[in-house]
């Protein structure tokens, strides 16, 4: 879909295309059609995403009709720093190269004069800063009473930097009948507390960090041989190997989030649950528990997954690679928020062939390999190194435990290729000769080795529930 199913005026279709865009963003395609029926639109993006254009090119088309007031700006901008007011204030006179909107920018570090004198001529659109703002009101230069659209840019980082009071105090300012948007790349229960208060049935829309933007989280395919049973061992080792403050765990179908779920409590694990069969008030306390860190796992479906306002989740675990690989950067988009790190563990097994090519082909590149604890000797903590040679153990490694769980971990076609041609990494040189935990004098305890007899029963049984 172009530009041109959008709604916006020919002018703006010349601009974009000028801009050489041809496609809308996601962002874009959902929340420029919203704003021009007026809806309030609460948009859950980052920067990267179109998100600067999906509320200017709207704006410049609403603000068209009518006229500007001395001291009495039509339109409020926040930015929580000044060099993202002045790149917004770069793209509205970009987008608005066609229209005679006028425009303030008012943030610190400028002389108070020139921002009051452009005031006091009258401006359809004012992008500010919020404490810059807050001076100028106290001085009387500006009045927003006569404000028609509110965008709140970057909230959570306003709420980083401590400007939440003062967005309040400028949302008390507005008049009852205003448009609002918010954009917020995160939604932490002030943002919630805020974009419930003045928000009127907004539409929301979330979309995925760009899957290159997610460079804080870490992206791991384990391979599994086997099936589900295999999968929920795979998962216990990985739970057992990684810190793990909190982890999402996602699956495919409500069924399996069903048995995986138990599985883990059985197992010990502090675990909640998340789908579509959930009534909506066990949904929000579940929610809450894993917000809260009641709960340390969640296991969901996608249905649950998405509006998920979790800002701080440390590893994310696909139990299955999802059916559409979109999915997939939504889901590890759950971790490494706000540019926070996180860790992202894909399993799959040879069942999946099918959908892992998808998914490879639809990120551009291959997801780097992880051998599951117990079975390598290269540890999942090293220092990154290039996709073929990180974490390929060798082959016939002669330390290798040729245990039960052996057979857990199938090189993929890939892996054994890799595993032939690599040479060692340094780190694996280096330490040749040192004992490792998950060499043979150390055994892994807990798994494989050490699989408690309940567990035996218990998985068979849920087995055929698939
Ligand atoms: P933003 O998320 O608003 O900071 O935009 C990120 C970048 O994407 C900016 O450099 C924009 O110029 C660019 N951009 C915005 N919309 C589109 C589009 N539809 N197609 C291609 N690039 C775009």
């Amino acid at each position: 879909m172009g530009f041109d199913y959008l709604g916006l005026s020919e002018d703006l279709l010349t601009i974009v295309e000028e801009s050489g865009y041809t496609t809308p963003t996601p962002i874009q395609a959902k929340a420029i059609p919203a704003t021009l029926q007026g809806r309030d639109i609460l948009g859950i993006a980052q920067t990267g995403t179109g998100k600067t254009a999906s509320f200017t090119l709207p704006m410049i088309d609403i603000l068209s009709q009518g006229r500007a007031r001395a001291r009495m700006p039509r339109s409020l901008i926040l930015e929580p720093t000044r060099e993202l007011a002045t790149q917004v204030s770069e793209s509205f006179e970009k987008y608005g190269a066609k229209s005679k909107l006028t425009m303030a920018l008012l943030i610190g570090g400028v002389a108070f004069k020139d921002q009051e004198q452009k005031l006091d001529r009258g401006v359809d659109v004012l992008i500010a800063t919020p404490g810059r703002l807050m001076d100028h009101m106290q001085r009387g230069k500006v009045m927003l009473n006569g404000v028609e659209i509110l965008v709140v840019d970057e909230a959570d980082r306003m709420l980083d930097m401590g400007f939440i009071p003062d967005v309040e105090k400028i949302c008390q300012a507005m008049p009852q009948k205003i448009q609002s948007l918010f954009f917020s790349a995160t939604m932490p229960k002030e943002i919630k507390r805020l974009t419930d208060k003045f928000l009127k049935d907004p539409k929301e829309i979330e979309v995925a960090a760009p899957a290159s933007t997610a460079q804080t989280i870490t992206q791991r395919l384990c391979m599994v041989k086997g099936g589900e049973k295999e999968k929920r061992d795979a998962l216990r080792q990985l739970l057992k190997s990684e810190k793990i403050k909190n982890a999402i765990i996602f699956c495919n179908r409500k069924s399996v989030v069903k048995i995986l779920a138990k599985s883990l409590a059985v197992h010990g694990y502090s675990v909640g649950e998340l789908h579509g069969d959930m009534v909506q008030s066990i949904r929000t306390e579940t929610l809450a528990k894993f917000k809260n860190d009641e709960i340390q796992l969640l296991v969901a479906s996608d249905v649950a997954a998405r509006g998920l306002d979790i800002p701080d989740v440390s590893h994310v675990f696909n139990f299955e690679i999802p059916n559409n690989p979109e999915d997939y950067v939504h889901r590890i988009g759950r971790t490494g928020r706000a540019g926070r790190k996180g860790s992202s563990f894909t399993l799959t097994s040879p069942a999946e062939k099918k959908n892992l090519s998808f998914l490879h082909k639809f990120l551009g590149k291959e997801i780097q390999l992880h051998e599951l604890p117990g079975q390598a000797p290269v540890q999942a903590t090293e220092r990154p190194a290039p996709a073929h040679k990180k974490n390929t153990p060798k082959k016939n490694t002669p330390e290798k435990k040729p245990s039960n769980n052996s057979a857990d971990v199938a090189p993929s076609a890939t892996q054994k290729e890799n595993t032939e041609k690599a040479p060692q990494t340094k780190e694996q040189s280096k330490n040749k000769n040192k004992p490792n935990r998950h060499q043979k004098s150390e055994p892994v305890i807990g798994m494989g080795d050490h699989m408690p007899a309940f567990l035996l029963s218990y998985e068979p049984l849920n087995d055929k529930k698939d």
